[in-house]
């Protein structure tokens, strides 16, 4: 088939030739004999700045990644020229396509002593992996949803490991499909003003329980969307004491549309007597850790990354130090106003009555406020 060179990040790999693989008028990445996906750069970029990130903070050296859904490899190629302190990265792709280009991929790069590949399915690798005493991040980036590989990514990560997951079905788990969502996630979403957010915290709660049922705990050290998929990298601590706090940050979200009130309820037993909507179960607690984001993360970023990515990396760096309540929408806000009001006033209002107001990364319109926002309409309204 026919094949072309890239360069990302510090890397250059040979992909199939997209251009080959048109549907419409765009390259149609899953109908290329191997998966690649120019746009999961940002993925892939951010996920080699929280791995540097991991390390610093975690305090490692020589760590282990694998990676058992490759595709042709660039990003066990790029972890291994990228991450700083890295011993051993296992590749592996149950296609013998993508085996293959994957082989070729560490070759050319000269990284044979650091990349291990295999042709495997992920499950039996994974398992493998755990009785030889696994690695300190697995990293899970399939098609759609990565519910079939969770509960054996946490067998086969360590103690203090890093398990970074991608959801590309962000349709499902914002609500779109909600009784696909429900059987898929064991999780009820909403369309809310927020239902991004929702979305992103079902995918944590799937999470969570499988951690949980392990007598494992978690913790989120970063999270996004970005445009068609999710992205979690979350901490797994294998103590009883962890399962207990991280059963604590699962429960409910919460909407009104008359008060414009949300928010979080704690339980993971569906709470009775309430006037709001629900969502979940899904995870209550930070989706980022700011401390991580702040000192081990950002300096990681690097100048070579995109655009898209080293703007993701800003804005959610600013919003992990915003309030720990669902994010609101200016259109919320203007309703019956008969005109948009940007966000930046909207923020600049709401500073100015004394409250936390930070943008959102996951809408155009979003913000994180602490601020009652019948109060802010009345504000602005008044103006
Ligand atoms: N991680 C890659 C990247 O960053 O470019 C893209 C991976 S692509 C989305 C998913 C890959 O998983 C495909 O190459 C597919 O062949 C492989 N795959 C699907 N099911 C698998 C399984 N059960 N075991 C191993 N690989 C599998």
């Amino acid at each position: 088939y026919p094949k072309v060179e890239i360069r990302e990040g510090l890397v250059s790999v040979i992909v199939p030739d997209l251009s080959k693989y048109i549907v419409g008028n765009r390259p149609e990445p899953a109908h290329a004999p191997v998966f690649y996906n120019p746009r999961m750069e940002v993925n892939r970029s951010l996920s080699t700045a929280i791995i540097n990130g991991y390390i610093g903070y975690m305090n490692k050296a020589g760590i282990t990644i694998c990676e058992p859904l490759s595709g042709t490899g660039v990003r066990a190629v790029r972890y291994a020229r990228e991450v700083n302190g890295v011993s051993r990265v296992i590749a592996n792709d149950i296609s013998e396509r993508a085996y293959e280009l994957i082989r070729l991929n560490v070759d050319k790069n000269g990284l044979n002593d650091v990349v291990s590949v295999y042709r495997d399915d992920a499950n039996n690798l994974l398992l493998r992996l755990a009785r030889e005493g696994g690695c300190d991040v697995v990293d899970i980036d399939p098609f759609g949803s990565p519910q079939p590989f969770i509960e054996n990514s946490l067998r086969a990560v360590r103690d203090q490991g890093l398990l970074c997951v991608t959801a590309t079905d962000v349709g499902v788990l914002s609500g779109k499909y909600p009784i696909k969502c429900v059987r898929r996630y064991g999780a009820l979403p909403q369309k809310f003003p927020f239902r991004f957010e929702v979305g992103i915290r079902i995918l944590i709660s799937m999470i969570a329980r499988y951690a949980l049922s392990m007598d494992y705990g978690i913790q989120p050290l970063v999270s996004f969307l970005d445009g068609h998929y999710y992205r979690v990298c979350v901490l797994i601590l294998k103590d009883r004491a962890y399962a207990l706090e991280t059963l604590r940050n699962l429960g409910y979200a919460y909407y009104r549309l008359s008060t414009l009130q949300r928010g979080f309820i704690p339980g993971y037993p569906i709470p009775t007597n309430t006037r709001y909507r629900l969502a979940g179960p899904l995870w209550i607690g930070n989706l980022w850790d700011a401390e991580f984001l702040m000192n081990h993360f950002m300096s990681n970023v690097k100048d070579y990354f995109s655009d898209r990515a080293r703007e993701i990396s800003k804005l959610i760096v600013e919003e992990a130090l915003g309030p720990n309540i669902p994010y609101a929408l200016t259109t919320e806000i203007s309703r019956d106003l008969g005109r948009e009001l940007p966000i930046n006033d909207v923020i600049g209002v709401i500073r100015g009555l004394g409250y936390q107001a930070v943008r959102s990364h996951f809408h155009i319109k979003g913000f994180r406020t602490n601020a009652d926002l019948l109060r802010v309409r009345e504000v602005i309204i008044g103006k």
